[in-house]
């Protein structure tokens, strides 16, 4: 069984202690794919070292991440552009829009995603996108740029029924992680109407843990639980959720 984690921040400092056991964890468990995504410019010397200690693990995106958008924006995509402009990248991530943490930068969030979208298509990659009270402002700008060359991954979706089919919509898969395993977090409701080839596996370590490690530290390994909860779900095999959601990220990141 192969299981892909399209989403784990295994550079947080979260895991200063104990990276390597952590990872060592979850690769023990058939865990052998990590997607990671980007945060900001501070990040990438860490991102880098991951891949020269897991090249057939771990696999990088590039990005600057909403809630990091600021004024020191420009300098930021300037970095993500030199980057992308360097060598290859898996996917343009995290980006999006975060109304969350910070509503006064709504209008340079929404320049800095078009921007990277424009360089996802450049580079003919996916995108994966952060969206945090934000569907109708994320779906606006998806509405501008939707087409052939739009793909990628909404992560950590936790919208409703009507919301996952308009981001389905726009080419994009769902990431479903430790939200599925909560009792009000209302997307173990609907998730099985929505056909498994649109959906991902993710854990968005080290934050999110599923049940029963809400609360806790977040690790790639605790996707199990996530496995565990769609397999009720979908009422299959966790063989079968494992093996058709990693096809699926084969499909969005080209490895
Ligand atoms: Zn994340």
């Amino acid at each position: 069984m192969i299981i892909t984690d399209t989403h784990t921040h295994l550079y947080s400092e979260a895991f200063q202690e104990d990276r390597n056991d952590m990872i060592e964890r979850a690769l023990s468990l058939g865990v052998t794919r990590f997607f990671i995504p980007a945060i900001d410019a501070s990040y990438t010397t860490s991102m880098l070292q991951l891949e020269k200690d897991f090249p057939e693990h771990v696999f990088l995106m590039m990005g600057l991440h909403p809630t990091h958008v600021n004024a020191n924006y420009a300098e930021e995509l300037q970095h993500v552009e030199e980057m992308l402009s360097q060598r290859h990248f898996y996917a343009v991530g995290e980006i999006g829009i975060d109304l969350y943490w910070d509503k006064s930068t709504l209008e340079i969030q929404k320049k800095a995603f078009k921007q990277q979208i424009k360089l996802a298509k450049k580079y003919k990659l996916p995108i994966v996108i952060h969206c945090r009270e934000a569907f109708e402002e994320i779906f606006d700008v998806l509405e501008t740029e939707k087409g052939d060359n739009l793909f990628g991954i909404f992560h950590c979706f936790t919208g409703t029924l009507e919301q996952a089919h308009q981001a389905i919509s726009y080419n994009m898969k769902l990431g479903i992680g430790g939200v599925v395993t909560f009792k009000n977090g209302k997307l173990d409701q609907f998730i099985n109407q929505i056909d498994l080839s649109h959906i991902v596996l993710e854990t968005d370590a080290p934050y999110l843990s599923p049940v029963p490690y809400r609360g806790k530290r977040n690790e790639s390994a605790y996707i199990i639980n996530v496995l565990d909860k769609l397999a009720e779900l979908y009422g299959l095999p966790k063989e079968k959720i494992a093996e058709i959601t990693t096809q699926n990220s084969r499909d969005v990141f080209k490895i």
